[in-house]
Formats: C-alpha cells, structure tokens, sequence
C-alpha cells in the first residue's frame, strides 16, 4: 500500500472514531473487542522485540567503549529532554494558573489512587526470573535482562549469535508491517469505542468545559513542547524535522489510540528505521525511551501537581515547586509505557509536595483523553532522541551498515 494513501487511512479512521464514539456511542462501544485484538497484536511482539533489536544494537556497535557512548548520549538526551519538559509544564501553569478560585474542589471525586512504591520499582530492576518478568511486562526488567546479557556477549565476542538475531529482527518487523497494515481500523475501533464509553459528546462536553483551564493548559505545554523536540531535532540532529515527522506519522497516531508507548513501539520502530537514522541507534534509544523517556507525561504530572494546589487554594512556596520539578522527572521515569501509567506515579509527586493525593479525582474523569496527547508527544520524543543521538555518534555510526529492511 502507498504510504501516501495509508495515512489518510489512518487519519480517516481517527475521526471517524471520534465523530461515531461522540454521537454513536452505544454502537461504538461494541468495538472495543477489534481495538483490544489490535492491541493485543502489538504487545504480542513488543517484548521480543525489545529483546532483539537491544542485543543487535549492542552487537552493531562490538565494543563495550561505545556501547557506553550510546548509553551515556541517550541518557543524557533523555533527563535534558524531561527537564525541559517539566520546565515548560512549570511555565506554562505558572502563566495560566489553572484552577484558581475554582469551585473544583468541592465538586471533587474521592479516590483512593494506585499505590506507586518506589523501592517496589528500583528493585524491580533487576528481575529475579525472566521469564516472571516477561509475563508480567515488566519492560524494565526485560531491558536490565538484555543489555546484561549483550554486554556480556560483546565483551566474550561471541557473534555467532548476530545472525540468529538479526534475522530474528527482521521476522518481528514483518510480523508488525502485517500489524501496522490493520492500523486504520484498529485506530478506528480503539478510538470510538472509548468515546463512547466516556459517553459520547453528551457526556464529554460538559466534562471538558468543567475543567477547560486545566485541559488548555496541558495541550498548549505539549504543543510548545513538541515544537522545541522539532527544534532540537533540527539543530541537534541537523535534521529536517517535516521530514522526520512525514516518515513516523503512523506511529504518533497509533500512539494517540492506543494511549501507550510500549504498545506503539514496533510501529515507531519500523517507521522510524525508514528515517535514515542507524538501524543500531534506533535499535537502542526507541525501545529504552518508550519505558523511560517520557516528556509528554512529565509536563503533565507538573501541571496536574500545581492545578491541584490551585484548585484547593494551596499557595505553593519555592520548595514547593522544586520538590514538583524534581518529583514529575521521577514520576516520568517511573511510568510503564501503558495507558494511564502517569496517574498512578502522580501520587509520587503530590506526596512530595505536601498535597493532597485525593486530588488525583478531579483530573481523573479527562485524563483518557489527556493520555492520548501526552503518549503522542512521548514518542515523538523517542523519535528526535534517534536523530540526536544518531548525529553525536556520527564518527560510529558511519562504520555501522545500515539496516537490511
Ligand atoms: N500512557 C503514557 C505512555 O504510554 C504514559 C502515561 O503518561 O500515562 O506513554
């Protein structure tokens, strides 16, 4: 299929989706088991996939020398990325203030949110049982698992192994080119049927006008903040970004429906590894990113944590807002590439702040909606981090050949 034609597809399913969910909503919600099989589809190779593309990108790069390189660029690149994220959220909260002198409070909802335990995350690192970890899709485990094992195999240079891979690779990326093929419809099915399930524009216009302030604000930060990754895509990653953003076009859309990076990640990597970025970068920086850099939801844990404190008419000192910076950072890192990971790490921030957790139940009711802006500017985010991180590598990535697609 013409990729010209695919994305009009896609597009046409997204406001199809839109526009059935919003005035069909009892239809539409009969949909939700053709976007379910969608996205089963995608989890089905996205930890293989992980596994595989990791280990060849280490292999790709041979020496644990620039095996650290890699590493040491994208991290860097990631925690730049999230702070100027959190920066902007800050800014722009700061600017709105959204939620002040709101009745909100009293019209709030009280939840008992998710627990989100830190230490329970840092060791969960380092999985005991893969296998455990991998039915548990504990993505990070899975990553720490890999690389352990790649590190170790580049270092014994062991590449008997770099063909199994590589072919093993190239499967995975057919089986999500099959995948990305029924895209259109499981974007339509994934969309209206979570319309409709919020119940449709009946039940969505008055929840959107109840909380515009905080809504504007957050798509506005994530507006601003998409053109800044552009920018640095293109100063950074010297990089046309129009370009970047033509190629990867299904992957941010998949991202709007299904709510989840993770999930995304084979369309993002397929797409991606028609950019021109080495096949070796992407390889590393999309699957690591999906997990853990997460700008889109790092911007939002801020606003949401100053929102809060507005709409209960909590002045917030200097300490305050620092502990907020510091905390959504944490709160970005700390969420899984699932649909409304960034709620429950939320708690995380508010806790550090001195506010309250209940406050997660005003923000609650839009946040479906939220998540699905704030996983589209996550993974363009990963998306940039390949260009960057491709360009600073470039006296490496030269040597590497690129990919046989
Ligand atoms: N759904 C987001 C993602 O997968 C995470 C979040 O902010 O909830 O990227």
């Amino acid at each position: 299929m013409k990729s010209g034609r695919f994305v009009w597809y896609m597009f046409a399913g997204a406001i199809l989706g839109i526009l059935v969910g919003a005035f069909l909503p009892n239809i539409s919600v009969k949909f939700k088991f053709i976007g379910t099989m969608f996205l089963n589809a995608l989890k089905l190779v996205v930890l293989p996939l992980i596994a595989v593309s990791i280990s060849n990108a280490f292999f790709g790069f041979g020496n644990l020398k620039s095996i650290g390189k890699l590493g040491g660029y994208s991290f860097a690149y990631y925690l730049l990325t999230t702070s100027v994220a959190v920066g902007v959220g800050m800014l722009v909260a700061f600017l709105i203030s959204p939620g002040k002198g709101s009745e909100i409070f009293t019209a709030q909802v009280i939840v008992k949110p998710k627990e989100f335990n830190l230490e329970e995350f840092v060791v969960n690192l380092v999985p005991p049982n893969i296998f455990k970890a991998l039915v548990d899709f504990n993505v990070l485990g899975v990553i720490f698992a890999v690389i352990l094992f790649s590190m170790a195999g580049v270092s014994s240079k062991n590449e008997r192994i770099v063909p199994l891979l590589k072919e093993l690779e190239e499967i995975l990326l057919k089986m999500t080119k099959w995948i990305i093929s029924l895209a259109p419809v499981g974007v339509f099915a994934l969309i209206s049927s979570k319309v409709g399930e919020s119940g449709g524009a009946r039940a969505i216009v008055p929840l959107f006008n109840s909380l515009t302030e905080y809504i504007f604000c957050v798509l506005l930060a994530l507006l601003v903040h998409f053109f800044i990754l552009s920018a640095l895509c293109f100063f950074l990653g010297k990089t046309n970004p129009f370009r970047i953003l033509k190629t990867v076009k299904d992957a941010l859309l998949t991202a709007f429906a299904t709510a989840s990076s993770s999930a995304t990640l084979p369309i993002t990597m397929e797409r991606t590894s028609r950019t021109g970025v080495s096949q070796n970068v992407l390889n590393f920086v999309l699957p690591v990113g999906a997990t853990v850099n997460m700008d889109g939801t790092a911007l939002y844990e801020a606003i949401a944590g100053i929102f809060i404190a507005n709409a209960y008419g909590i002045e917030l000192g200097t300490l305050q807002y620092v502990a907020i910076f510091l905390t959504a950072i944490l709160a970005a890192v700390g969420a899984a590439g699932i649909p409304e990971a960034g709620l429950v790490t939320m708690v995380l921030v508010l806790q550090s702040a001195g506010l309250p957790v209940s406050g997660i139940g005003i923000i609650l009711a839009v946040d479906w909606f939220l998540d699905r802006c704030r996983t589209t500017v996550n993974v363009w985010g990963d998306v940039v981090g390949c260009t960057v991180v491709h360009r600073m590598l470039e006296s490496l990535t030269s040597k590497i050949p690129p990919a046989r697609l």
